[in-house]
């Protein structure tokens, strides 16, 4: 089944209002011109910004965590309700970074996930193995886990609105890269633990992206395997010269 690929770029804590809009402006002909789907995720003070300089244009806006709750004492965290208002096309939810520097658990991942899609998001889901699990020859068994407590309570129908990005922790932001023999191998672990919850045809069509800098000369070949179905990018996706290549990759 041909699947759309999904180029989504993670701008993490980089992006003034300035640099936000520059950049999202500077990405509009390319996504223009292609038939892949585009996103951004800025920082949540650049949200807005960036919606106004994209409107019209098919690129999507996407914020990179929510809290788990929907009001409440949570102290500097942004609600569901928040992002609702500023039109936020695409939450990322488990991302490493959450997991590594903010303790989020599958369960809370989990949580987050369902209170998205109870609100109308579309999610991109992370997913992923350090470098010790990896070399304890446990990556399948690390990425079939969090799926799985991942999706607890999700229904087939639910899926439709659900990316997952499977990300090596030890690939992001280090210039390593799986290979994309290994990246697919780990995609087909994935979508046949998609296959064991719900049905083939959920699995042939979720979405799966692979993340760990991933850059305009590895991107074609990444793209090319079988079950790769996209990408999510980080620090390739902060300049318009290393991005472009990247949404463009089948030009
Ligand atoms: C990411 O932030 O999800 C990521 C994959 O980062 P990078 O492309 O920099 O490795």
């Amino acid at each position: 089944m041909a699947r759309k690929k999904f180029l989504a770029g993670n701008w993490k804590l980089w992006g003034t209002l300035g640099e936000a809009k520059a950049l999202a402006t500077a990405l509009i002909p390319a996504a223009k011109a292609s038939e892949n789907r585009v996103l951004v995720a800025p920082p949540y003070t650049a949200i807005a910004a960036v919606k106004e300089a994209v409107k019209g244009s098919p690129i999507l806006v996407g914020a990179q965590d929510v809290s788990a709750l929907e009001t409440g004492a949570r102290t500097g965290e942004i609600s569901v309700l928040m992002l609702k208002e500023l039109g936020v096309d695409v939450i990322i939810l488990g991302h490493s970074e959450r997991r590594q520097f903010h303790g989020e658990t599958d369960k809370l991942v989990n949580e987050k996930i369902k209170l998205a899609l109870k609100h109308g998001f579309e999610v991109i889901y992370c997913n992923g193995e350090t470098l010790a699990e990896r070399e304890a020859g446990k990556a399948a068994e690390v990425v079939i886990r969090q799926t799985k407590e991942a999706f607890a309570g999700l229904t087939e129908a639910d899926l439709a609105k659900v990316t997952i990005a499977y990300e090596p922790v030890w690939a992001i932001g280090t210039g390593k890269t799986a290979t994309p023999k290994d990246a697919n191998d780990i995609h087909k672990v994935i979508r046949s633990t998609v296959a064991e919850l719900y049905t083939k045809k959920a699995a042939d069509a979720i979405i799966i992206q692979y993340g760990g800098s991933v850059k305009p000369d590895n991107v074609k070949e990444l793209m090319a395997q079988t079950d790769i179905d996209g990408a999510l990018v980080g620090g390739a996706s902060l300049k318009a010269d290393t991005f472009i290549p990247i949404i463009a990759f089948d030009k």
